[in-house]
């Protein structure tokens, strides 16, 4: 557990890079910090401006977040992705959020990357479509309705 100057106590990792980060063990180049969450600039930036949205607490991934932390770090992420796109005059931005390795998630403290787009600018952030018959996406579509 960490102690903030609040004196709120934190469910921390002490092996974890991002909540030494997300709580100021770690200098970053931090363009937004609340109570809840650090948003810093990524060391490998995909583009200019790169972010990511760090929450103080950790968890490792979606799946472990409390409801109300991840709906107020979607909406944390569209106030800094308008200032992003205001500053840097990004012309779009991804918002990728990856869950476990097979999604190639690298660092185990859930986080959402804030990746401004630029015309031209050679990224690609994607994915190869594949091309499921009629019946193949009538059974995944059966299989995450049925009770
Ligand atoms: P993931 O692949 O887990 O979704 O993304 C991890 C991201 O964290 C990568 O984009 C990587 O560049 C970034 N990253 C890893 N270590 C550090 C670090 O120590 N500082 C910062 N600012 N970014 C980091
Ligand atoms: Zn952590």
């Amino acid at each position: 557990m960490l102690q903030t100057a609040a004196g709120k106590e934190y469910m921390k990792d002490s092996n974890c890079i991002f909540c030494k980060i997300a709580n100021g063990e770690i200098p970053s180049r931090t363009i937004y910090e609340d109570e809840k969450f650090r948003v810093i600039l990524d060391l490998g930036p995909a583009t200019k401006g790169h972010a990511l949205i760090l929450p103080k607490e950790h968890y490792a991934n979606l799946f472990a977040m409390p409801d109300e932390l991840a709906a107020d770090a979607m909406k944390l992420a569209k106030k800094v992705a308008s200032v992003q796109k205001e500053k840097l005059h990004a012309d779009g931005l991804n918002l990728v959020q990856n869950n476990g390795a097979a999604a190639g998630q690298t660092v185990e403290h859930f986080h959402i990357h804030l990746i401004p787009r630029y015309e031209n600018d050679g990224q690609t952030i994607g994915w190869k479509p594949e091309e499921p018959t009629s019946e193949e996406l009538d059974e995944i579509c059966r299989e995450l309705t049925e009770n």
